[in-house]
């Protein structure tokens, strides 16, 4: 790649923009990523799909037809097994409503306080998508297999990060430092998983 390619990431926010950026490039992945704070008109993608995969590809092939740029998105939630894999791709919107990270949280703990240590199993899973204005897609997925704590612990991440805790750590995701969890998170697996066929893609 003689320029770095300028990929759009499907996503306002910019916390999901540092964390994409910081994986992509500590995968040697040069590409110039810029999030859709630049496109002012390119409508907002309704996630209407019940799996990540059929979410993340909608997103990806929505916004490189509104750009006409190579897009990446990704879509991404938590499933506990005990509960039939949901919240899943309603985790955004558990409690009822967009976006409220404390609610969200507080009613999974509610919806399991009472069953033993061996019905927390949980994981958080990531799909991520490759699409180019020609058609071409590219999916990865990267999964994060840990258990529910009882009580939040810990100030870094996002959702649910306090109450998960990875197979193998005593900390909750909310416990490690941004670099540790990439290493291990179900999206850093996703775009690293992603990585070999954008490399060819955007070659
Ligand atoms: P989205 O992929 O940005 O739509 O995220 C969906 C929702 O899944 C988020 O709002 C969080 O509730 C949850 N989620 C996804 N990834 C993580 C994570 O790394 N930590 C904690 N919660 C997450």
């Amino acid at each position: 790649m003689p320029l770095a390619a300028r990929v759009v990431l499907a996503t306002r926010n910019p916390h999901k923009l540092l964390e994409v950026s910081r994986i992509l490039a500590e995968a040697g992945l040069g590409v110039h990523l810029v999030d859709l704070e630049g496109f002012p008109d390119v409508p907002e993608v309704a996630e209407t799909g019940t799996t990540f995969e059929e979410n993340a590809l909608l997103k990806a092939r929505a916004i490189a037809l509104a750009t006409g740029l190579p897009a990446l998105a990704d879509d991404s939630g938590l499933c506990v097994d005990v509960l039939g894999g949901m919240p899943g791709v309603l985790s955004a919107r558990w409690c009822g409503h967009h976006g409220d990270d404390a609610a969200n949280l507080h009613l999974v703990l509610d919806q399991i306080a009472e069953l033993p240590d061996t019905y927390r199993s949980a994981r958080f899973v990531c799909a991520a998508a490759l699409a180019l204005p020609d058609g071409r897609i590219e999916l990865a997925e990267g999964v994060l297999e840990g258990s529910l704590a009882r009580v939040p612990r810990g100030g870094n991440g996002f959702g649910y990060d306090p109450i998960f805790v990875p197979d193998g750590q005593v900390r909750t995701t909310a416990e490690l430092s941004p670099a540790e969890k990439d290493a291990i998170s179900h999206r850093g697996r996703a775009f690293r998983a992603l990585i070999p066929a954008a490399a060819r893609l955007l070659s």
